[in-house]
């Protein structure tokens, strides 16, 4: 048992649900050190959502809102730390759910499948069961994707995503919009849109403004888009790192 009074009590309850995820077998071994590194850069920005990461996420949902086969992906981190929120979220908008795993193994997948089945969700992608296709017909395990997901879709929402498989779709026309915490990743800077946040806040942040944007004409949203540049944004995201204030 964590103490609550202890002064990392958050960071440590994030640990806790990691290592969980790790023991019931659904989480790689480095998907704990890409936590590892997440953690580093929360810490840098104090642990809070940053201005520039507010914009990214209001540009995101009125895209995911335009879009016409938005998915977002899943992988053992997320469903670690934000499932019941990326059901939320997709419901929402409406969009698909896909599992997409770095180190993709049956056993992992089907323990992922059966967390989002029990959550009453019942349409997940990705699974050992579903078609699978290679982006750009580029036959690597980085490029295959579900036929009527992430293959098919226009905007893909890639929470923790890896910097070949982010090119790889860049490349393949579709918007991809990324999660990432570190504003240096290869992920980061080869994305459309970069939210540089925690998963932990940038979800339900997403699920409030959708809530708001939910009822704005194309019009609107499109007029929330405008000016978007990630290269910018990054660049402001990385001057919120300020070692003065910590
Ligand atoms: P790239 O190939 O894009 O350069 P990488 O090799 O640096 O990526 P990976 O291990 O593939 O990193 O992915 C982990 C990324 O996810 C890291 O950049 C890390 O900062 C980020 N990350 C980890 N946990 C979280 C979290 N909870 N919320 C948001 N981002 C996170």
């Amino acid at each position: 048992m964590i103490p609550k009074n202890h002064p990392r009590y958050k960071s440590l309850v994030l640990r806790d649900k990691i290592m969980k995820a790790y023991k019931e077998g659904y989480l790689s071994e480095t998907g704990m050190i890409a936590h590892g590194r997440g953690e580093t850069f929360d810490y840098l920005f104090g642990e809070k959502t940053t201005e520039p990461s507010k914009i990214a996420i209001k540009v995101t949902v009125a895209k995911l809102f335009l879009a016409k086969n938005p998915v977002i992906s899943i992988n053992g981190n997320v469903t670690a730390l934000v499932i019941d929120e990326i059901i939320q979220l997709a419901n929402l908008i409406p969009a698909k759910i896909e599992i997409n795993l770095f180190y993709r193994t049956k056993k992992r997948v089907d323990i992922i499948k059966s967390i989002v089945d029990k959550k009453g969700y019942k349409n997940v992608l990705g699974t050992n069961e579903d078609d699978s296709l290679y982006v750009n017909g580029i036959e690597s395990p980085r490029a295959a994707a579900s036929k009527n997901g992430i293959y098919s879709s226009d905007l893909v929402l890639v929470p923790l995503e890896d910097g070949d498989r982010t090119e790889i779709l860049v490349d393949s026309g579709k918007e991809v919009i990324a999660i990432d915490l570190n504003p240096l990743s290869r992920t980061s800077k080869k994305a459309n849109i970069t939210i540089v946040d925690n998963i932990i806040r940038a979800i339900p942040l997403m699920i409030k403004t959708a809530e708001n944007f939910k009822n704005y004409s194309k019009e609107e949203l499109k007029d929330i888009i405008k000016g978007f540049s990630n290269e910018n944004n990054l660049k402001e995201s990385l001057k919120c790192i300020d070692l003065n204030n910590i």
